[in-house]
This record gives structure tokens, C-alpha cells and sequence, in this order.
């Protein structure tokens, strides 16, 4: 078994900011390893995936509960000690922590398997320390086990961008034919393509994004259109997923969405600086004949698992950056300006 080394490295949030201000926005620091206390296990991080949400937690729009935090929220490492009370023998095993660290297990949303809006949800790296360290902990009842054909930094998007992916799949609704459509292709947009692609064969997909090269990587992983956020698809769309920070995207997505269609919006929080474009929504244009809005918040352990399985039928293999775990101010900085193929992924042991 592992030594556990008393001390470890972490990169943490010690102060909110625009990301561009802040130098840097999250410090390397040497720590006390911590020790799993009852039902938890220590985790010796191997990949921890770059999200945009880390830029949300450090400009404030879903600010960490303390300060200073330990963020990351797709991470996979091999357990290596297990606190008091832990019955599944996860010891040695290899396992992902997702961005629902924990939930209560009791209140109503618990109970009808929608703990994703748990009142006391906890995320990780937002609430508990999460995995841009060399260890961290993880509850025992909340950790997944990671099929051995992936690998873990391919694994690591599949934890978030993966999941949360699927679960804003899964409340398009969609039958097999009806045509969907992804306005923003991120981490998430193109693993929801290939996710997509699979289990409803016969559905076109449109994608719309900014930029050219995005717009031609969707269609080399499949897209039947591509275009560029305001340019009107061939025909409606029957549901959209929207996964940019901003309005525009959402105005557009409502014009071209069919009678009966469905926007899910996959973003944690929205930027402000369009938010003024929504005094332009218009009822006739945008929302009459029947046409919803909902949003996707957190992921159920359901969502994390079911997409693991489907990563390992498809097989869906996430394209990622990798980084050093010293290198996820430049990795979050690159991400900030975005336009880039799959998933950044810091890597701290081979
Ligand atoms: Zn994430
Ligand atoms: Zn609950």
C-alpha cells in the first residue's frame, strides 16, 4: 500500500476575483494530508478535469463555501485509506468523485431520486475540498468506480461534462428521429454529440458555436449542420441544449426551437453582460406553441454511473489537454478564452 506522505500539494482559492486580475487566481500550497474520518476515504489523486465552473467558483457567481478551497470536481484516483465504519472494500480501488460530493440521503428530493436538488447538496471543490491536490477525501457512499477501459484522464470529463451531459440529455426528452440541437460546444457539447448520436441514430443534430474550428470539429464527430449562434438551422429543432455562459445563444435557441420544443440549459450560472438582450424576448417569437425552458442543476450519482456505462459501450473516448497540477492557473486562463478541442485535465501521477 502507498505510503501516505503527512504533507501534500494543492492549488487553492484564496480570494475571489475576475480571473484576469487575480495573479494568479489559485496559489500552490503545501498542506496536511487529510485523514478520512467516519464512512470517508483518503483518494490519491491521479487526473483532476479543468471546468468552467472552477471560473465561476473564482469570480463568485457560485462562490466556495470557504475560503481558502480546494476546487476540482472530476477526479479520479485510487483510494488508499478508509476511515471508520466503511463496508464496500474500495481500498486500492480506482474511483471518480463528481461535482455531488454529498447529500443528505433524507429530505424529499433525496428520497425521489433527485438528491441533484437536495437542499443540502454538497459540491465538491465548492463545499469540500475537491482534487487539484495529491490527496484528498471522498464519502464512501459517493464515489464511483471506474470501469478499467478508461483511462483517468479520459475518465476524468466523463464526471462532469460526461454526466451532467447526459442528465441534460435525458431532459430533452427526445425520441429516436426527433432532432436535437447544442448551441455552445465545449467539454460537454461534444461528448453529448457522441452520446447522442448513439442513442437516438435516426435524430439529426445541429450544433451552433462562434467559432470555425469548433464548428468543424462537431461536424467531423457527426453534426448533420453546423452553424454559427444566430444563423437559422435548415428546419425547428425539437429540443436544444444550451451550454454557453451567455443570453444570445438562449434567444436564438427559443426562434428556432419546433412547436412543443425544449431548451435545457446547462450552465451553472449566466454572465450578465447580455443580459440585457432579454427584454427582446417576444412571446409569439420565442415561446408560444408550447415551447419550455428548464435548466439542468447537479448531477444524481445515477447521472455519473449511467454515463460511465454508456461511455463504455459507445465507447466514448473524451479528447483532453493535459496539465501539471502547478499548470492550472494557465489551464483555467486557456480556458477562460476557450475555443479548444475536448476537455483540459491536470495529471499528477502516470
Ligand atoms: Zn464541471
Ligand atoms: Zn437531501
Amino acid at each position: 500500500m502507498t505510503d501516505i506522505p503527512d504533507n501534500m500539494r494543492a492549488m487553492r482559492i484564496h480570494q475571489l476575483g475576475s480571473l484576469n486580475d487575480l495573479t494568479p487566481p489559485l496559489h500552490l500550497e503545501t498542506i496536511s494530508t487529510p485523514a478520512p474520518a467516519s464512512s470517508e476515504l483518503l483518494i490519491q489523486v491521479h487526473a483532476c478535469g479543468v471546468c468552467h465552473t472552477e471560473i465561476d467558483e473564482i469570480e463568485g457567481r457560485t462562490g466556495p463555501s470557504e475560503l481558502p478551497m480546494t476546487p476540482g470536481h472530476q477526479v479520479v484516483g485510487t483510494v488508499v485509506k478508509e476511515g471508520p465504519g466503511c463496508r464496500l472494500g474500495l481500498l486500492g480501488k480506482r474511483v471518480g468523485v463528481a461535482w455531488i460530493y454529498a447529500a443528505c440521503g433524507a429530505c424529499e428530493w433525496c428520497l425521489s431520486g433527485r438528491e441533484n436538488l437536495c437542499p443540502q447538496f454538497v459540491a465538491c471543490g465548492r463545499d469540500a475540498a475537491g482534487g487539484y491536490a495529491e490527496f484528498m477525501l471522498g464519502r464512501e457512499q459517493f464515489v464511483h468506480p471506474i470501469p478499467e477501459e478508461i483511462g483517468d484522464c479520459e475518465a476524468t470529463p466523463l464526471l462532469c461534462a460526461g454526466a451532467v451531459g447526459y442528465r441534460s440529455l435525458r431532459l430533452c426528452a427526445l425520441a429516436n428521429g426527433q432532432s436535437l440541437g447544442l448551441t455552445g460546444f465545449g467539454a460537454s457539447g461534444h461528448l453529448v454529440l457522441q452520446m447522442a448520436r448513439f442513442l437516438y441514430p435516426d435524430s439529426p443534430i445541429s450544433v451552433f458555436a462562434r467559432s470555425e474550428k469548433e464548428r468543424s470539429f462537431a461536424a467531423e464527430l457527426g453534426a448533420t449542420w453546423t452553424g454559427d449562434t444566430t444563423d437559422t438551422p435548415p428546419r425547428a429543432i425539437d429540443a436544444i441544449i444550451d451550454t454557453t455562459p451567455a443570453w444570445l445563444p438562449v434567444l436564438c435557441a427559443m426562434e428556432s426551437l419546433a412547436p412543443g420544443g425544449r431548451l435545457v440549459i446547462n450552465a451553472i450560472r449566466k454572465e450578465d453582460s447580455d443580459q440585457n438582450l432579454l427584454a427582446g424576448l417576444d412571446y409569439e417569437r420565442h415561446l408560444w406553441c408550447e415551447k419550455s425552458i428548464s435548466t439542468v442543476a447537479n448531477v444524481t450519482r445515477s447521472d455519473v454511473t449511467q454515463c460511465l456505462q454508456l461511455a463504455q459501450k459507445i465507447p466514448l473516448r473524451p479528447h483532453v489537454t493535459t496539465y501539471p497540477l502547478e499548470g492550472a492557473n494557465e489551464a483555467l486562463l486557456a480556458l477562460k478564452k476557450g475555443h479548444i478541442k475536448g476537455a483540459r485535465v491536470l495529471h499528477l501521477s502516470p
